[in-house]
């Protein structure tokens, strides 16, 4: 392992690198570092939780640095959701806070004259979705002509949203002669397609899988019916004095109603979906990362990129139908080397979404919780079908 000290970061970034804790660099870090220092574009894989903002952010605040005198905006980071966007900007807050440089975050559904604002009193890089930053570029809003970086982060996510329309609009007008840097969980060929029309003569680094690094996470299945899950849920908070916990469902409704419940039973709990205002998705997403809220119900639209330091639990209280989903979401815990817990609430319906999900995360590695107070034997092909009522008797015996 490489110590940060080892590749000729400036001063200041060293100090708030040593007071974040960040002391060896991760592996994408170890590859990606050296190279965009360089100068030179990368078209870089490596799987969620691996520390790839603070390996696009260094070179950015490390070039800036090296051009103190030049004025405007030096580099732009294009990011799908609004909640990566403000992480980004809280990464580089901190990491530049011996400097002075400054940045501005740019995304949808918040107002636009106060990020404006921002960027009017002079920022040096623009951290945004493409929707935003291409509106305000368009309109003249905003000045890319002295840019020297741009960084495309979580770019299959990008496209799976439908973006790329739009980020082609951006990049091309942008200066042509600037560094650029794509950044991905998974290689597909539009991923792929992308990279040959933006990067010039990139360097390819890929850390291999796409997937979450699942090693320091355990797994547990526990089958339960559907009437039941809530009873369980408040059961497995109790039993394993859970304090702070990221809950998965399907819809906003479901989010809605269980954070209501757990609200109504006591806990401190907050509904995150697509369908709030942004503002309120600002606050609520913050309030959690900060720990002012304990208890966050989300559905998928959390599920990707975002970083919640020390998250030790990720409930599904309902399994997703996509195997990739489930994936993304337990790696929201067992980040940077700590180790995380992943619950899932499996009822009998939801049977056929275990499957494609153990084949994916390794059968061997999901544990079927079979003792608990709110069991019952899920159903297998060809047998009867038992009423509830008679499973709730013959478990409260
Ligand atoms: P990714 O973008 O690859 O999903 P992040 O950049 O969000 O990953 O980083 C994941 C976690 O690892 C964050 O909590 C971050 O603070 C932490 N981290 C990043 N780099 C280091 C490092 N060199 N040492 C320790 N922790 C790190
Ligand atoms: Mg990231």
């Amino acid at each position: 392992m490489m110590k940060f000290e080892q590749i000729n970061l400036a001063t200041p970034l060293l100090q708030s690198l040593q007071e974040k804790g960040y002391n060896e660099m991760t592996p994408i870090q170890e590859k990606a570092l050296p190279v965009l220092l360089k100068g030179v574009d990368i078209l870089a894989c490596a799987p969620t939780g691996t520390g790839k903002t603070a390996a696009f952010i260094l070179p950015v605040l490390q070039n800036i640095l090296q051009k103190e005198s030049k004025k405007g905006i030096k580099a732009l980071i294009l990011t799908p959701t609004r909640e990566l966007a403000l992480q980004i900007g809280l990464e580089t807050e901190k990491l530049a806070r011996h400097t002075s440089i400054r940045h501005a975050v740019v995304i949808g559904g918040e107002s636009m004259e106060e990020q404006l604002y921002l960027v009017d009193r002079g920022v040096d890089i623009i951290i945004g979705t493409p929707g935003r930053v291409h509106h305000l570029q368009d309109q003249k809003l905003i000045d890319f002509r002295n840019l020297d970086i741009l960084v495309l982060d979580e770019a299959d996510r990008m496209l799976d949203m439908g973006f790329i329309g739009t980020i082609r609009k951006i990049a091309f007008r942008l200066p042509r002669k600037k560094q650029s840097a794509l950044f991905s969980a998974t290689l597909q060929s539009d991923t792929r397609e992308l990279a040959k029309e933006i990067l010039r003569k990139p360097e390819f680094i890929d850390l291999a899988t796409s997937l979450p690094d699942l090693s320091l996470i355990s797994q547990s299945v526990y089958y339960v019916d559907k009437q039941n899950k809530f009873n369980l849920l408040k059961y497995l908070l109790e039993e394993k004095q859970i304090q702070t916990a990221l809950i998965f469902v399907r819809t906003k409704f479901d989010a809605e109603k269980l954070a209501a419940e757990l609200i109504k039973s006591g806990r401190d709990a907050c509904a995150l979906h697509g369908n709030k205002e942004q503002d309120e998705r600002s606050l609520v997403f913050r309030n959690f990362v900060s720990g002012k809220t304990a208890i966050l119900v989300a559905t998928d639209i959390a599920a990707r990129g975002i970083d919640i330091p020390n998250l030790e639990f990720v409930i599904n209280f309902e399994l997703p139908n996509e195997p990739e989903s489930y994936l993304h979401r337990i790696g929201r815990t067992g980040r940077a080397g700590n180790s995380g817990h992943a619950i899932s609430l499996c009822s009998n319906a939801e049977l056929r979404f275990l499957k494609p999900i153990k084949k994916i995360a390794g059968n061997k590695k999901i544990v079927i919780i079979e003792q608990h107070p709110f069991s019952y034997a899920p159903r297998q092909k060809g047998e009867a079908r038992q009423s509830a009522a008679s499973i709730g008797k013959m478990k409260s015996r």
